[in-house]
């Protein structure tokens, strides 16, 4: 099939490498000209294992391009995915000012019958919108169909999950529409979910509100655990046993970030509201949340009462591991708080580092390794649990620090180990050790 995919972030790149993969020709259009040729020339704006591969490899055989001219990237096309950004408005609700642009360009170009396909997290009725929009700015006499197929991938494993995922959600009034998705992505060979427009795009906002309620429930069983002398870790294994509930997503730490969780409970909320319909789960769900970035602080200030000239050595920056991505990352307001109450501040993340200086106070410094990081600390931080730090040995950490005391914010070790290994040891839901 001849498709275009506009928008080349996170969702749209990956998309747009993975649909020439199985056989497509794709070309994905984005308005950033650097980027495009950065991507032209096979170098991947975003950190995601195996899709620089696959982008090498696809546009090598001829099957993908990249270009920032929307009528050279919809020539000939028959399907046009957006996968443009739908960030946070000021109201909570969701910003669609690049869905606007996005179609506003695609009616101006568009010289064929295409589907319209919308990857981008919409809320409900957004489809029925877009199709509307395009329509009302079309300049050549084209029909287009509209469909909604949201995406589920996860950050720092996107490649996998669009090979591996546990379902693909097609959704449009039209049954002739449906059946063209279908086949699309039949060569992913996944379950695939058929369904209507509204809701399909419910299906992505339910999804992303029950896995950020799964995580402020299990904090809030953290927090409480704590206080009474039980072990997170214990109460998870012994709740996740239990099929009706469980095992994944049942981590304790210092909440969701990232550009998804924070900004789509916000947007249904948001989405109630319009429907004049209260969400208290899901508000209660996002204040947990804000209070949980502050638990770790809070736990070192109960300790110290006085950080000011402290130097505190904060480890990972990521909203989450394998990903560069910083956006909603719980680091920025852990590391703001730090420097509010004087501490000095030296961070390392193995891959983030060029985007935390973007967005982290310029207070904080950036140290190149853990080593380097710890170096002199009198505290350490872990807020990510990067597979380098989970695996760096608590007893390395007296080597380099004043006095070895570690604040957890994502329990990468065990209490044993901790013990074992004489370090001063804090996590969440868990007892404090040595
Ligand atoms: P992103 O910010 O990484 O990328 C958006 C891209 O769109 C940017 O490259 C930007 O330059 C481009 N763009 C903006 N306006 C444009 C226009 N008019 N024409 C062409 N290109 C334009 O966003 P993302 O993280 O890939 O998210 C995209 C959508 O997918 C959002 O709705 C998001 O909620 C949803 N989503 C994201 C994830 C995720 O993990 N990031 C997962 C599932 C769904």
């Amino acid at each position: 099939m001849e498709i275009s995919v506009i928008g080349t972030g996170y969702v749209g790149l990956v998309t747009g490498v993975c649909l020439a993969h199985i056989g497509n020709k794709v070309t994905c259009i984005d308005i950033d000209e650097e980027k495009i040729n950065t991507l032209k020339s096979g170098i991947s704006p975003i950190y995601e294992e195996g899709l620089t591969e696959l982008l090498q490899e696809n546009i090598n055989n001829g099957n993908l391009d990249f270009t920032s001219d929307y009528k050279e990237g919809l020539a000939g096309k028959k399907f046009v995915y957006i996968a443009v950004g739908t960030p946070q408005g000021e109201d909570g609700s969701a910003d669609l000012t690049y869905i606007d642009k996005a179609c506003e360009s695609i009616a101006q170009h568009l010289e064929e019958n295409t589907v319209i396909v919308t990857k981008s997290t919409v809320p409900v009725g957004t489809n029925e919108y877009i199709k509307g929009k395009i329509e009302s700015n079309l300049i050549n006499e084209v029909t287009i169909k509209i469909a909604s197929n949201p995406e589920f991938l996860r950050q720092g494993s996107a490649v996998y999950d669009t090979f591996n995922g546990d379902r693909i959600v097609v959704g449009s009034d039209d049954e002739e529409t449906l059946n063209l998705l279908e086949k699309i992505n039949e060569g992913f060979k996944l379950p695939i979910v058929r369904t209507d427009l509204r809701s399909a795009e419910m299906i992505k906002y339910a999804s992303n509100a029950f896995l950020a309620t799964k995580i402020s429930f299990i904090n809030e069983m953290a927090n409480l655990s704590e206080k009474i002398g039980a072990n997170i870790d214990h109460v998870a294994k012994g709740m996740g046993m239990d099929k009706r509930i469980g095992n994944s997503f049942l981590n304790a730490g210092i909440g969701y970030g990232g550009s998804c969780f924070p900004k789509d409970t916000r947007a249904i909320i948001s989405i109630g509201k319009k429907a004049q319909y209260d969400m208290p789960i899901l508000e209660n769900v996002v204040d947990a949340n804000e209070r949980q970035r502050d638990i770790l602080v809070d736990k070192v200030l109960k300790k110290y009462k006085d950080i000011s000239g402290k130097k505190v050595a904060v480890l990972g920056l990521a909203f989450k591991p394998n990903t560069d991505d910083m956006r909603e990352a719980p680091s920025i307001s852990v590391t703001n708080k730090l420097l509010a109450n004087g501490a000095i501040v030296t961070a390392y993340d193995p891959v983030a580092t060029d985007n935390a200086k973007e967005v982290l106070s310029s207070q904080v410094k950036f140290a190149k390794s853990i080593e380097d990081a710890i170096d002199g600390a009198d505290i350490a931080m872990i807020l990510t649990e990067w597979a380098e730090i989970k695996a760096y040995p608590l007893e390395s950490y007296k080597n380099y620090m004043n006095q070895a005391v570690i604040f957890d914010g994502r329990n990468c070790h065990s209490l044993e180990l901790a013990k074992e290994s004489g370090a001063v040891y804090h996590s969440i839901g868990r007892p404090s050790m040595n």
